[in-house]
């Protein structure tokens, strides 16, 4: 194993994911709906795969794809985006990722992160040789603290890596806070890379505003989305990235050493879903709060108390609040092997020194029915 990579081990959510299995547990750890999303879109790449072509496509990703994220970016945020030089398709958000970081950052460049991150932010700056500088947001508001953002950026930051709707904390950031990003990011000449794959779940009246439709930010930001999110299709790793095209092209030097491209009949399927009406974005809307309030009522029916979650597919729950003092990791085993239900401990996502918390994320995007039985099942064992 490389040194950097030395120092993580598996990731939480194959760990929980198989302890799940094993005890057969309803899993709400690793983050994924329980039903395949619109069966058109599936229909569809079925055919194109059927009729083909199935060689490589295009390195920067098939241009019906790459005309529909720049469509779609128009239509939901007003960006003009060129498609031939400003979208770059991925195998899923995560290549995106790996693509900004390695093709960005130099050895000893400094990265600003929130914590609690996903999981595979950091190994993926320190495989590019980058310096984490962690801000902590803490639950249950997840406020960021300005003097503490401030006090992260120096002159050796590079960029700063960050997520909203943000996974695991479910919060999304305020048009306010948005604006220190900015202000920032260009006072100190930084990236910014936000991952947006939560775009389109967004709860009451918040409104996911993105980083790179605020004034400056244009030329310094890349914005990741994923079909896996948007289509209930995770398995898929359709992702796609919108910057500027001096800033896409660095990003694509990585992108071509990596994958170089993405299954070509799924980019069609997505180019095609990317289009749908607004109905079906306002029904993943309302279908995922639905789930997320019907979830959290049979939590606080149990007596835990819960974090904000204004986003995603996640909530988390305050384990001290029903009394249980040990640690979050020891809730979730417990949980999962004893009462049947499998979550994932909150503080897996912090990674500096010390950091823990008290609290437990379940993932909501499943069946009613699904929901209902891991209440009961909690219900029964607490
Ligand atoms: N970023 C965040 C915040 C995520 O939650 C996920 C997936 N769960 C990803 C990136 C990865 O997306 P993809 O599956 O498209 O690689
Ligand atoms: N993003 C999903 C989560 O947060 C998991 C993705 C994965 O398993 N790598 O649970």
């Amino acid at each position: 194993t490389s040194d950097v990579l030395a120092g993580f081990g598996t990731t939480i959510f194959e760990v929980m994911s198989k302890l799940a299995i094993e005890h057969q547990a309803i899993n709400l750890g690793q983050g994924f709906p329980d039903e395949d999303g619109p069966a058109d879109i599936r229909h569809l790449a079925a055919k194109s795969v059927e009729e083909g072509p199935n060689q490589y496509p295009p390195m920067m990703g098939v241009p019906e794809l790459r005309q529909a994220v720049a469509d779609h970016d128009r239509r939901f945020y007003g960006l003009n985006v060129d498609w031939q030089t400003d979208v770059l398709v991925t195998s899923g958000a995560t290549e995106s990722l790996a693509a900004c970081m390695l093709g960005l950052i130099n050895p000893g460049d400094e990265v600003v992160l929130f914590e609690p991150l996903y999981d595979c932010y950091l190994p993926m700056i320190k495989l590019a040789g980058g310096i984490p500088k962690f801000v902590r947001l803490d639950p249950p508001n997840w406020e960021i603290d300005e003097e503490k953002l401030r006090a992260a950026f120096s002159d050796k930051t590079k960029l700063i890596l960050m997520n909203s709707p943000m996974n695991p904390t479910g919060k999304v950031f305020t048009r306010e806070e948005l604006e220190l990003i900015a202000e920032l990011s260009i006072k100190h000449d930084t990236y910014a890379i936000c991952d947006e794959v939560y775009e389109h779940i967004v709860f009451g009246q918040k409104e996911h505003l993105s980083l790179m439709t605020l004034p400056g930010m244009r030329e310094r930001t890349a914005r990741i989305a994923s079909a896996g999110k948007t289509f209930s299709l995770t398995g898929w790793k359709v992702g796609y990235l919108t910057a500027a095209a001096d800033l896409t092209a660095r990003i694509a030097k990585a992108h071509q050493f990596l994958t170089f491209t993405t299954a070509p009949n799924l980019q069609r399927a997505v180019a095609y879903g990317l289009a749908k009406d607004d109905a079906f974005y306002n029904d993943l809307k309302s279908s995922m709060e639905a789930k997320r309030d019907r979830f959290r009522n049979g939590l606080q029916r149990i007596g835990f108390t819960t974090a904000d979650c204004d986003g995603t597919y996640f909530i988390n729950a305050d384990i001290s609040s029903i009394g249980f003092d040990g640690t979050d990791e020891e809730f979730c085993r417990l949980i999962t092997t004893e009462a049947g239900v499998a979550a994932v401990p909150c503080s897996a996502f912090y990674q500096s020194e010390g950091a823990r918390t008290n609290f437990a994320r379940f993932c909501f995007s499943k069946r009613d029915e699904v929901l209902d039985a891991a209440i009961e099942k909690l219900q029964d064992f607490f």
